[in-house]
């Protein structure tokens, strides 16, 4: 694990324009996802998430209506209360966690709503669900978020395709 976050520490930002232009690069198709899924279950052996929590630290989650429903009924509060105290609504009508670091995050790095938390925080960071290939936008903005996204990346670069 601290190998893998300190490449990512010393080198993620340097490297954002040639992941992105790389992952743009990538066929699009099963094959390379089935590939991304692999390297996302080797990596995500070696990194834990609890030593880390930068995604929780630095990006917004989104939440969907169905999610604040679950998460106000788990906090015992009305739904709007939730919406009005906890999250901001972008332009487009999206709803995400107000606040960076997440207002959830405890000082262990782990999630006072664990159970009821967000879709995009389960699934976060899409590594190993199918389409990875054709996220190349989103793919490319997390290897600066995440170190495994970046090592994740960083290995599928030695695959020749
Ligand atoms: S940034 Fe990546 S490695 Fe860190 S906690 Fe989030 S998902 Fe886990
Ligand atoms: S809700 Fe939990 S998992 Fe999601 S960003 Fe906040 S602390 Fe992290």
């Amino acid at each position: 694990m601290k190998k893998i976050v300190a490449d990512w520490k010393a080198n993620a930002r340097e490297d954002l324009n040639e992941n992105t232009a790389f992952l743009k690069s990538i066929p699009k198709n099963k094959k390379i996802d089935d590939l991304a899924f692999d390297l996302h279950e080797e990596v995500f052996k070696k990194v834990d998430c609890l030593q880390c929590a930068n995604c929780c630290k630095t990006t917004p989650a989104l939440v969907t209506r169905p999610d604040a429903k679950r998460i106000a009924k788990h906090l015992s509060i009305p739904h709007k209360t939730f919406i009005r105290k906890y999250l901001l609504e972008d332009i487009n009508g999206e709803l995400m966690i107000a606040r960076v670091p997440c207002t959830f995050l405890n000082e262990d790095n782990t999630c006072q709503i664990y159970d009821v938390r967000p879709q995009a925080c389960r699934e976060y960071p899409h590594t190993n669900q199918s389409g990875f290939s054709r996220r190349s936008k989103m793919n490319a903005n997390n290897t600066i978020v995440c170190p495994a996204v970046y090592e994740i990346v960083k290995q599928l670069k030695k695959v020749s395709f």
